[in-house]
């Protein structure tokens, strides 16, 4: 077929060298990528729990200090190479790492791999349960930075010839929508004194509930790494699940997330070299919280153990429905940076914020609505912020017929299934609290219902931000897709 007209379609308008080049040797022009290409991947994981104690763990309302580790908590990094691309997919057990703490740890792993910045998606797991990292925090940070960057270079280290696979399968009954629909007159006032439509965990009573106000995405979608030999090598999952939490008091753990990646290798015949890793999808509306269903009591951890279980068993599930893991898949990694605008409180609603603010009447203060104090000081921080727009990074990875996008919001589900839907791949992964965390990313449907994610304070940026950041996505999805057409 080599020098038929058929094989120069139209995508070689933007390649006129290869184009050139086709005319000139026709068998060197469309078969020579496949057959060189040869993907090698490595992985690799470094223990990052923190060794001073007591620590705060943010991540709850009220301050929770850690005097201990239950279990430790890691950095774990898949860097994959197709010999022209490289790219780096590390999944790290902290509740959300900024931007500016993520960029160093790239920029420490650029210098030593040769990797690009733009071809790192560095994901937090969302465990509620682990350290601070902020500027308060030196030796927490400079820790973080140093394992996440140890990660992509010990993973970069260990490339070796490889092969891929993908799929999913689905573990609907340890995901539910929090945000629900409450029986009439049963919905308290929120901080700001109003009425949302919709309440965030609305408690169990089947006389308050009525119905959730969105879906779950019920899929672990799953990347399988394998040596030429098929041996275990590294396994990416993910799920839309927030966390699960149950832990003894005052004791730091890497939730579900590190306990699936304690008991993946047993369900993958697999050695102490195989690295799993599970990454947060979009699960900024949805927890493990049964609020229709009731669950009996659990001991401290049990429930994390039972996730983590059921969740290594689905992904074991979905590894099974892989064809074929193959070896000649191409790479491609996009990553744009987007300006969202800040919201920013009305004059009456900052008015209202600083009276709230300076009450001081014991009687006064017990009236108001719960957190109405702490919501006007957001208020009034949101209307001083100096800033207008807040740029976000997000990335789109093309891995054969699969595709990644990261997102680093806590992402509503929504958005997760939306973009799934929409992808021109036929399988895709959107990995949530990546390069980043921004706070919450309601849908602009789910933001006129109100409810702890959408308020001001909980939320930052602009209320279609989510319709933005996903038409980008699959613009960039577009043009991984293209792409990949001209690198067959
Ligand atoms: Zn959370």
């Amino acid at each position: 077929m080599v020098g038929q007209p058929t094989v120069v379609p139209p995508l070689m308008k933007s390649l006129s060298l290869l184009f050139t080049c086709c005319l000139i040797v026709p068998v060197c022009a469309v078969s020579a990528p496949i057959a060189a290409r040869q993907l090698r991947a490595g992985a690799a994981v470094v223990d990052i729990t923190p060794t001073e104690f007591p620590q705060n763990m943010p991540g709850g309302f009220a301050g929770n200090m850690a005097t201990k580790a239950h279990d430790p908590l890691h950095a774990r990094a898949l860097v994959l190479d197709d010999g022209t691309t490289k790219l780096a997919l590390v999944v790290v057990d902290n509740l959300g790492l900024g931007p500016d703490l993520l960029d160093e740890a790239k920029s420490i792993a650029a210098g030593s791999t040769g990797l690009p910045v733009e071809n790192m998606l560095v994901s937090s797991t969302h465990t509620h349960t682990g350290p601070s990292w902020g500027p308060k925090n030196g030796s927490n940070r400079q820790q973080l930075v140093t394992g996440i960057a140890e990660s992509i270079v010990k993973a970069f280290g260990g490339l070796q010839p490889a092969a891929i696979g993908a799929s999913s399968h689905p573990l609907p009954d340890e995901v539910f929508n929090r945000r629900w629909y409450l029986k009439q007159g049963k919905m308290p006032l929120n901080p700001f004194g109003k009425l949302d439509s919709v309440k965030m965990n609305p408690g169990n009573d089947p006389n308050v509930l009525d119905h959730p106000a969105g879906p779950t995405d019920p899929d672990i979608s799953v990347i399988s790494v394998q040596t030429l030999k098929k041996k275990p090598l590294a396994l990416y999952a993910n799920y839309s699940l927030h966390y699960v939490g149950g832990l003894p008091k005052g004791e730091m753990s890497a939730d579900y997330f590190g306990e699936f990646a304690r008991v993946a290798p047993s369900r993958f015949g697999a050695d102490e070299t195989f690295v799993a890793m599970m990454s947060n999808g979009t699960s900024g509306d949805i927890n493990n919280i049964p609020f229709n269903v009731i669950r009996p009591p659990r001991e401290p951890f049990e429930q994390i153990r039972i996730v983590a279980q059921k969740a290594a068993d689905t992904a074991w599930f979905a590894f099974r429905k892989i064809e074929k893991h193959r070896t000649d898949v191409s790479l491609g990694m996009v990553q744009r940076k987007v300006d969202l605008v800040y919201r920013r409180p009305s004059e009456e609603q900052v008015a209202e914020a600083s009276q709230i603010v300076a009450l001081k009447d014991k009687d006064a203060l017990e009236k108001l609505p719960l957190l109405a104090q702490n919501y006007a000081r957001n208020v009034i921080a949101a209307a001083n912020r100096p800033e207008e727009k807040l740029t976000v990074q997000i990335q789109a990875i093309r891995i054969g017929d699969l595709a990644v996008c990261g997102v680093p919001f806590e992402t509503f589900v929504q958005t997760g299934l939306e973009l799934k839907k929409r992808s021109p791949f036929p399988q895709t992964i959107v990995v949530g609290l990546a390069n980043g965390r921004h706070g919450y990313l309601p849908t602009p449907e789910q933001h006129k219902l109100g409810g702890y994610e959408t308020w001001l304070g909980t939320n930052y940026v602009q209320e279609d931000a989510s319709s933005i950041l996903t038409e980008q996505l699959l613009e960039m999805l577009g043009e991984l897709k293209a792409d990949e057409s001209t690198s067959r």
